[in-house]
Order: C-alpha cells, then structure tokens, then sequence
C-alpha cells in the first residue's frame, strides 16, 4: 500500500462537505476538501455556477427540524428561511467551527483512481495528491434530467430550459409560461411565472398531495412531529383525510387525483401552487406531447401559445470522477450501505446521495460521524474491522419504513427518515459507537443561538 498519511479527501464543501468536516475534525481524523468554486454552501450560493437555486427559493423542511446538531438557525430567521439566509448560515457556521482553511477553494477534482489500497485525485490546477479515503459529496443537483421532447427544441418559436437555469420571475415578464413538472422546484417556479408573466401553465402527469407550509398556524414538520405515535396505515388516513379537508378535491383545479397514498412519494410541501390555480393565474395541463411552432401540445390534443418552457423535470446524479464499478448503482441512483458506504470499496463513501421525508443536516452529521468511526476503526482496529466490513458488503437493510413508495427514478433508493435513523443506531449498537450527546460540537467562536437537542440517530 502506498503511504498516504492516512488523510481523508472530500470533495464538495456544500452542508454535506462542511458536517463531514466539522465531523473528521473532531475525531481527530486528517483531512483536505475541495471545491471547485470560491464560497462554501453548495447549491445555497446562488452564484455557484449550475446551481439549481433561485432568487424566490425558500426552505422546504422548517428551521425547526433541518439546522446542523449544536448550530441551530438564528431566531429571527423565518420558519421557512430564504435562499440567502441559508446561505449566510452555511457560511456562519464554516467560520463557528474554523473549517475554511481545511478547505482548497477553485480548485475541481477531475477524476481519481485507486491503486495499491489508495486513492489518488486530479486535481483542475494540474496537482495530484493521494488519499486512503475518498469521500464524494459532490451534490445530486448538478446534471440536468430534461424529457425526450424538450432535447428536440427546433421546431419550437419560444424557449426551453431546464429549470436550473432559471434564477428570477423577471425572466417571465411579459411572456406566457409552462412550467413541467410539480416538485417543490416546479411549483416554486410556476407562482413565480402566475405572479410574473402574463399567463402560467403547470404541466403534471400524475397527480400529487400538496402539504401546506403551515397547518394550524405551525410548520408541517412540527405539526407532523407533535402528533401521536400512530401505525402507518392511520398516519396516512389521518394525514390524508387532514389534507382532503384542508385542499378539498384537487381535480376542481384541472390536476389529476392523486394516485397513490399519502406518504408514499416525496412530500411536496407548497402553500402557493393551489392558491394560483384557484385563481386562475396558473392552468393545468396534462402530460405534453410535442412541440410545434409558437405551440405545445398536450397528449390530450390540446395546444397552448408559449414562450417559455421550463423543465422542473429533476437531475441525473451522478459522481463523474470515480469510476462507476466502485458504486454500486441502482437505476440513476447510487447504492450504497445505508446511503454512504461503497460496498465494493471500503475506502471510498458518499454523502448527500439521500432523498428521504425530512430535514437532512442532522442527517447528514449522523452519517458524517458514522463515516468517520469507519475511518478510525479501519485504521485502529483490525478486529472490530472485519466485523464491520462484512456488514457493509453483506447487511441490506429495509429503509421503507414499510411504505410503498411509487415506482420512479426518483423513489428508486428513497429512505424514509425513521428507518434510516433506526439504522444508524442499530449500526453504532453492532459497533459499540456511542452518539454524540449535545454540546460534543463546540463552535470555536460564539454562536448567538442556545445549542438545541443534538438528535443524532
Ligand atoms: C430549491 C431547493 C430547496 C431545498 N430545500 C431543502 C430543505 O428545505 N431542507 C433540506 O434538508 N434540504 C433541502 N434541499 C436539498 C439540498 O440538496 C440540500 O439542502 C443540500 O444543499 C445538499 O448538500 P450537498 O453538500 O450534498 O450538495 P450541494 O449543495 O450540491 O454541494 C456540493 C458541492 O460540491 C461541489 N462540487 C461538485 N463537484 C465537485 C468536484 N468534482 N470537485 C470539487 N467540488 C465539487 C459543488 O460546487 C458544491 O459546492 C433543497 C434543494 C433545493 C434545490
């Protein structure tokens, strides 16, 4: 094996990059990040370039649940805080924990090999530097996914992209709009064009349950969270018939009636989209067939003069500088041991390859911290080593929480958040790690908010 220090190489200083680092530093583990542009915060610097973020973007989860474990959000931050202010956080709490000079900024790991039990990164200045641990948090939203029909645009008059490059509703003044796709992105996007251009159309091939931001004054994810411990099957008659009451029959508004139960897809949390489709300021159209001239047409026959088309049509993730076979790959979607841990390569872990039901930064220091117990017993402990190495290629986990999730790309490896939780402990039990308690992340300057529960699974 080459001598590699026994230093760590993470890529991306996104909030994966900076828990993983604010993780290794406490464990004492040696470590060198790397991001290719000039700020840290990932997808939440809106100057990144390729960032899917835009001006009217604002938190799904609630600052309530989604904060980093010791770092809680300011105060005086919303329940629901803008891009901007995410952004500031991610920054507030690089300098908290002094993680900017672990950091090489401008600087792209371009591809890596492994050889001799070690990894060696290209680096974009022309560098190499070898590793024995690559850790790839390189982010989901970077590769735009778009439908067969947009990558045919030459017969259209108007305008197709994808929705990562959209950044400000005044790019729709004076135009008439449609947007693809009712994620939380797309139905962002849609108000912005209802409020912004002269007419907004909404184009949905199934039809989804819409949570509102609030419920009873409180945001959905406390509200959820201070509900009773119930079995699924009445969680979902109690949450859907909550939703029924509150939405009423989405079909009145021209979506289609959702074909699946509450809980089984990803949450789109949106107060916004019915509001303007009640109003008439976005419409409702069904899945679209082709483009023709200053037209789209609609697999129903139906035709709309557009200007704009956006594609809020998802990503393709993928980890372009390492080579496939080291990740095993489910559809478009890596799968590895509980979302981090190769199975082929005991070196190599990912992070933020997760889509699950809830705020991801206490998450994301959960598997930060488990990463780095890996690192420190494949580096001290032979024994409790081969125990744990065979767990990661042999144990496969149910991380359903017993939900039928809808077959799509994008349900293909998504975890709901308690079975992932219970995993984790039910890994630090097998391996004897305890959890860190809260106040083991201490800030080196003064954070003006009272720590809050650690809650590290
Ligand atoms: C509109 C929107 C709203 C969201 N709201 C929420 C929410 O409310 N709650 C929540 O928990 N999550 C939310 N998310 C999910 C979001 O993805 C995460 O919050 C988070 O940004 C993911 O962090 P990450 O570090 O994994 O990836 P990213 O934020 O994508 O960061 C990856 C970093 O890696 C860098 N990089 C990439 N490739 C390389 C390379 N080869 N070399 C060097 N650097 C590289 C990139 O420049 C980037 O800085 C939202 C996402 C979007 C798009």
């Amino acid at each position: 094996m080459k001598n590699t220090d026994n230093r760590a190489c993470i890529v991306g200083a996104g909030p994966g990059g900076l828990a993983l680092a604010r993780a290794f530093k406490n464990l004492g583990i040696e470590f060198d990040v790397f991001e290719r542009h000039s700020e840290v915060g990932g997808i939440w610097d809106i100057d990144n370039p390729g960032t899917p973020m835009y001006a009217s973007a604002h938190f799904i989860s609630s600052k309530t649940h989604s904060y980093f474990s010791d770092f809680p959000m300011p105060d005086d931050y919303p329940d629901y805080p803008s891009n901007q202010q995410i952004f500031e956080y991610m920054k507030s709490f690089a300098h908290a924990f002094d993680l900017y000079p672990h950091i090489t900024f401008d600087t792209e790991v371009i591809s890596t090999n492994f050889e001799d039990g070690a990894w060696t990164a290209h680096l974009s200045t022309g560098e190499r530097r070898t590793y024995r641990w690559l850790i790839c948090v390189s982010g989901t939203t970077w590769h735009p996914k778009l439908p067969g029909w947009a990558q045919d645009a030459a017969n259209f008059d108007g305008e197709v992209r994808h929705a990562n490059a959209f950044r400000h509703m005044d790019e729709f003044r004076g135009k008439k709009v449609l947007v693809i796709g009712a994620g939380n992105s797309g139905c962002d996007i849609a108000c912005d064009a209802a409020v912004a251009g002269d007419q907004a159309f909404v184009s949905v091939r199934r039809g989804y349950h819409f949570v509102p931001k609030h419920i009873m004054g409180i945001p959905a994810d406390v509200f959820a969270d201070k509900g009773p411990n119930l079995p699924l099957w009445l969680q979902q008659r109690v949450f859907g018939g909550l939703l029924k009451f509150l939405n009423g029959d989405l079909t009145r508004l021209g979506l289609p009636k959702p074909d699946h139960r509450v809980l089984e897809s990803h949450p789109i949390v949106n107060s916004q989209l019915l509001h303007y489709l009640g109003h008439g300021d976005i419409l409702a159209k069904g899945d679209v067939d082709r483009l023709d001239g200053k037209h789209v047409v609609f697999k129903d026959g139906s035709r709309e003069e557009i200007d704009v088309v956006i594609c809020a049509t998802g990503y393709e993730w993928k980890v372009p500088y390492v080579d496939p076979r080291f990740f095993s790959w489910k559809g478009d979607r890596p799968d590895n041991y509980l979302h981090m841990f190769s199975r082929t390569n005991p070196q190599l872990f990912g992070l933020g390859f997760t889509e699950t039901n809830g705020g991801i930064y206490k998450l994301f220091d959960s598997m930060a911290d488990l990463i780095g117990r890996t690192i420190l017993t494949m580096r001290d402990d032979a024994k409790a080593w081969t125990r744990l190495e065979n767990r990661i290629r042999t144990h496969e986990p149910e991380l359903s929480g017993g939900i039928r999730y809808i077959e799509s790309d994008r349900h293909a490896t998504y975890a709901n958040i308690d079975a992932l939780k219970d995993e984790f402990k039910a890994l630090r039990k097998h391996m004897g790690w305890e959890a860190p308690k809260a106040g083991y992340f201490k800030p080196v300057t003064p954070h003006p908010t009272t720590p809050a529960s650690l809650e590290v699974a």
